[in-house]
């Protein structure tokens, strides 16, 4: 079972993953216990201030020191995506692992009432950011011996609500990129490629979608990451296309 998962120290050992998302919530805590499993992570963001805490963090607790990479994905044109993976090529000359966590939460309003402009800006953050940087990673991925794609869904695939707007179609279409690339590379057997579904955890967006809720009866980011360390590393091999519950 992915979520009781118990990686050996060096798990990850010399593995090179990028992580989106990773100054904060979830993305923080797999970064943290990906180094602490040996990785050499290279965490991307938007805040370098919350990219260099991060960075710090995991330098001072003693595991391999990582890189930073920040770029808006609200903003950046296809240029910045290139020059991102030319600088990973250049100090690794491979990819391991490609996790797509970064994701923003958008507008929750019925489809009548809700902003175009909003709407478009959580789609290209949530979907058209993970398929760029899928299409300029895919080269260095097949560098790697053991390579892995891993996309971000959500509750809201398994079980649709109203009002979820943007956010919902996103997960669907981040779900339906994962599973038509999975069968795109099924001959490159190394390869593997899928989605996790984190469950409720206690981070900012989290907060945003339930501000009312009791937040002592949620699990804490560091507490669900068994399954990432699973899917991210060697151990999962043969796991592929499927949507994984890290709860
Ligand atoms: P957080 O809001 O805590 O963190 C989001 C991360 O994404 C931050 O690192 C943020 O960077 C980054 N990010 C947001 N927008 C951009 C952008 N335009 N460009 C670059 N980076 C950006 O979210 P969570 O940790 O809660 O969520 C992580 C993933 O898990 C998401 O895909 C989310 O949909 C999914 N998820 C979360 C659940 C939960 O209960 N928390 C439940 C189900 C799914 P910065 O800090 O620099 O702004």
């Amino acid at each position: 079972d992915p979520r009781t998962y118990q990686p050996s120290k060096d798990a990850l050992k010399d593995r090179v993953i990028l992580i989106t998302g990773a100054s904060d919530g979830i993305g923080k805590a797999v970064a943290l216990a990906a180094a602490s499993h040996g990785a050499q992570v290279v965490l991307h963001g938007r805040s370098v201030r919350k990219l260099e805490a991060v960075y710090d963090e995991i330098v001072n607790a003693g595991h391999p020191r990582p890189s930073i990479l920040p770029l808006d994905f609200e903003k950046a044109g296809p240029d910045e995506y290139e020059k991102l993976v030319v600088a990973l090529d250049q100090e690794f000359g491979r990819l391991d692992g490609l996790l797509h966590n970064a994701s923003m939460l958008g507008e929750r309003a019925p489809i009548e009432h809700h902003d175009v402009a909003k709407w478009m800006r959580t789609m290209h953050v949530n979907v058209n950011a993970p398929f760029i940087l899928t299409r300029t990673c895919l080269p260095l991925l097949k560098k790697s011996a053991d390579p892995v794609i891993l996309f971000t869904s959500s509750g809201v695939v398994s079980n649709p609500r109203p009002f979820w707007g943007s956010y919902l179609v996103s997960k669907w279409a981040s779900d339906g990129l994962m599973s038509m690339l999975a069968q795109e590379l099924e001959k490159q057997p190394a390869m593997r490629v899928n989605s996790i579904n984190p469950g409720a955890v206690k981070t900012n967006m989290r907060l945003q979608a339930y501000p009312a809720e009791d937040r002592s009866k949620l699990r804490e980011a560091h507490t669900i990451v068994a399954a990432y360390l699973y899917l991210l590393g060697p151990d999962s091999r043969g796991v592929h296309g499927q949507t994984i519950n890290a709860q």
